[in-house]
């Protein structure tokens, strides 16, 4: 017989800050000059949950959505009806076109193929990508002339930037790139910047920038820092505490031992939720103001914390876990997109 009772609470939350996320999108925006400002909202909004994400960025004055694939769509369109919302990586299929019709999204066109398929299944509005050196995807400059691509109704003409949030001669490459083409393409928007390219200044800007890194919280480069916001706070409760006698060892491994007796807790948080291996020993949580070290490594479902900082933590007390993008990236030696992409649903759901 199903069973129809609804499950008890979590032992793990993710903490979306949506004030923050809204405040970030401001920052940018404003940091936009002139353009207006779109958001990516891929990979569940970067883990963040699109359901959460999207009416914060709506909310906070954003039109422009960009996930990567088709099967983001639909929590999109779900979350953001008067939304613009345009998918990556373009269609490969006539279902793909058929779906973008049916839904009202577009698709950005990355290829002669791509351009011939969106054409000859009736064509409307896209977006179309140009290459102007990631060698990633879009239509590289010499293909702008093609008949297929110049017959396209783009609305948004896009390039992506390389090395943004480097110092690196590519950049003026890229820019200089990109604005030489802009006038051989008919376009109503162009759109050039990611997070780290809107720091680069007003030339990168175009008519439209596309953050998505720092709307989530992450700091790609210094001039954003001290302006962006966490946004993502994991919590997890604790599960059984106990007192680990000196000498004895905490966890796969033994790679723990205690050398005084010492108050741990061990924690619903581990690998399978995006809580990596390598913060074995590295990661830091939080009870109120107290510093709980981990200790030995990090479970599938489980990561063991010192609490000599708290030592009246009791079970099913929720503990925070430190995730400071920038911090964070430094401390595990994760990128920023990683340590946000890579949370597990049971953290979101
Ligand atoms: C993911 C993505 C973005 C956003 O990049 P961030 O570095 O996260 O700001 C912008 N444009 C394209 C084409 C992307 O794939």
């Amino acid at each position: 017989m199903p069973v129809r009772t609804d499950p008890p609470a979590p032992a793990l939350r993710l903490r979306v800050d949506g004030d923050a996320l809204a405040a970030n999108w401001r920052t940018v925006d404003a940091m936009s000059g002139s353009a207006a400002t779109a958001a990516a909202v891929k990979a569940d909004a970067y883990g963040t949950g699109i359901a959460r994400a999207m009416p914060a960025l709506l909310q906070a004055g954003c039109r422009d959505f960009y996930v990567a694939h088709w099967s983001e769509v639909a929590d999109a369109a779900q979350h953001g009806t008067d939304a613009s919302i345009s998918v990556l990586h373009g269609p490969l299929s006539e279902a793909d076109c058929a779906y973008a019709r049916a839904t009202g999204v577009r698709p950005v066109i990355n290829s002669i193929n791509q351009a011939r398929l969106w054409q000859s299944t009736g064509g409307g509005s896209c977006d179309l990508m140009v290459d102007t050196g990631m060698n990633r995807l879009g239509v590289r400059p010499e293909e702008i002339g093609n008949l297929l691509v110049a017959g396209l109704e783009v609305d948004t003409l896009l390039s992506h930037l390389a090395c943004a949030d480097e110092e690196s001669a590519m950049n003026e490459r890229q820019r200089a790139a990109f604005a030489a083409i802009a006038p051989q393409v008919a376009h109503r928007r162009a759109s050039l910047a990611n997070s780290a390219g809107i720091a680069l200044g007003a030339g990168y800007h175009f008519d439209l920038t596309r953050p998505g890194l720092a709307l989530y919280g992450g700091v790609p480069v210094l001039a954003m820092a001290g302006r962006i916001r966490q946004v993502v706070w994991p919590e997890a409760a604790v599960i059984q505490v106990r007192t680990v006698s000196a000498g004895e060892t905490v966890g796969y491994g033994a790679t723990f031992t205690a050398i005084r007796d010492t108050r741990v807790a061990i924690v619903s948080l581990g690998y399978a939720d995006g809580y990596l291996r390598t913060w074995s020993g590295k990661g830091t949580m939080r009870f109120g103001e107290a510093v709980l070290p981990v200790l030995g490594r990090v479970s599938m479902d489980m990561t063991a914390v010192d609490i000599t900082g708290a030592p009246d933590i009791a079970e099913g007390d929720w503990i925070s876990v430190d995730y400071d993008l920038p911090e964070a990236s430094r401390i595990s030696g994760l990128t920023q997109y990683e340590l946000l992409t890579s949370l597990g649903h049971r953290l979101r759901d």
